[in-house]
């Protein structure tokens, strides 16, 4: 749906209270489907129409691997692949799956949207169903950049897949940006960003384009018919895009992600938070804490054939966790969360794992003005400097493993 990849980080330019709402267990339901590859996607998605069978697969998964969940789920997130190219009668059925399992009344049920799918009809059979938050891939309002993106839709499409999300009522409505395409002019993300806070959009997440291997981009632009990327226009580009979304008053919550006060993504931040969810659908990810401390992870083999014949025993793989390599995941992950950080003792009680290694991890980020620590030394966030090299912070805590393993 989205290129789903994080940019590079930046300039940390959060402002406004920090707003803690975590979700403290989710169900993510994965829709392989896209009608065409986006030249610059290297995801495993499936090119073809939705399978008849998918809702009662996923209905069939959830009924076997419910008991790994603890009920209720306060947040149900819809991604891809494409979600809108499922019919809105699928998603009912999901939605009302999960709510048999026990959904809380104000549970967040978000769903990602490309702009080309959405009608007013559509939005409105979503709003029945439940959802809450709908994310629009909608990358830019601009033409010439869609074009460069490959993406089926036009700026007005976009313009019009909002207006139709919010007359039906969804809440909250957020959309993605693709910044640093080569084609853009100096004043096109100005222009994006002022159109995102013209329609009122509540919640922008900025993503960097970047080359992946394998991609027909990458071919693309080898043999001469796409102009390629440069690394310092882009980084300017990622800047510049977190500096207008700032002064247009989104704050930035996570290297990637900004929000207008209160339209933070619940979902997201569960997996920021180390919290467990549900994956289900081919390639789904799940996270389940078991007693003592041990995390258990899950990711569902990318096989739509074999899944949907049989979701209940098609192939996956799990890898357990130690509580101390728990405790290193849940605070690098944790970082990712700008605004509320992490709370190191209450991870380390919660992983029954001994927090001391990753605490000199954080001293030294602290001593290189990366990371930044308040309530005593309960909480640390990462620097307007630290976010900007959150990758290398996240990887000096996973480094810290102390004795322990
Ligand atoms: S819509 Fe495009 S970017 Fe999104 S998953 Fe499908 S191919 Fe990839």
């Amino acid at each position: 749906m989205t290129s789903d990849r994080l940019g590079t980080g930046g300039e940390s330019t959060r402002g406004g209270p920090a707003r803690h709402v975590v979700a403290s267990s989710g169900v993510y339901v994965h829709v392989p489907y896209c009608r065409r590859r986006c030249p610059y996607c290297d995801f495993s998605i499936e090119i073809r129409r939705a399978d008849a069978g998918f809702a009662a697969a996923v209905a069939e998964e959830l009924a076997a691997r419910a008991a790994e969940l603890p009920w209720p789920a306060d947040s149900l997130s819809f991604g891809g692949g494409t979600p809108s190219a499922l019919p809105a009668g699928p998603i009912a059925e999901m939605v009302a799956a999960v709510r048999a399992h026990g959904l809380a009344s104000d549970a967040e049920i978000s769903l990602e949207a490309n702009p080309e799918d959405v009608t007013g009809e559509v939005a409105s059979a979503w709003r029945a169903a439940g959802v809450t938050r709908v994310s629009l891939g909608v990358q830019s309002f601009e033409d010439e950049v869609l074009a460069f993106l490959g993406r089926a839709h036009r700026g007005e499409q976009a313009r019009s897949a909002v207006q139709a999300t919010r007359e039906a009522g969804i809440p909250h409505v957020g959309l993605d940006l693709i910044v640093g395409v080569p084609v853009e002019s100096d004043q096109r993300i100005g222009r994006d960003v002022e159109e995102a806070a013209r329609l009122g959009i509540g919640h922008v997440s900025a993503y960097l384009l970047t080359l992946e291997a394998g991609t027909p981009l990458e071919r693309l632009i080898a043999r001469g018919a796409r102009a390629p990327l440069d690394d310092e226009r882009q980084a300017d580009a990622y800047q510049r895009a977190q500096a207008l979304l700032v002064e247009h008053g989104y704050a930035q919550y996570e290297v990637s992600s900004f929000a207008m006060a209160g339209e933070e993504s619940r979902h997201n931040r569960l997996y920021w938070a180390h919290r467990p969810y549900l994956g289900l659908g081919p390639g789904a990810h799940s996270l389940r804490e078991l007693p003592g401390g041990a995390v258990l992870r899950r990711h569902n083999v990318a096989r739509l054939d074999r899944w949907l014949t049989a979701p209940t025993t098609a192939p996956h793989e799990d890898e357990t966790l130690a509580p101390a390599h728990a405790l290193r995941e849940a605070v690098a992950f944790g970082l990712r969360d700008l605004a509320a950080g992490i709370d190191l003792e209450g991870l380390a009680a919660r992983r029954s794992a001994d927090p001391s290694p990753i605490e000199a991890a954080l001293r030294a980020a602290r001593d290189r003005g990366e990371v930044a620590d308040d309530d005593g030394g309960r909480r640390w966030r990462l620097t307007s400097l630290g976010a900007r090299f959150a990758d290398r912070v996240a990887r000096d805590v996973l480094a810290a493993r102390g004795d322990s393993l």
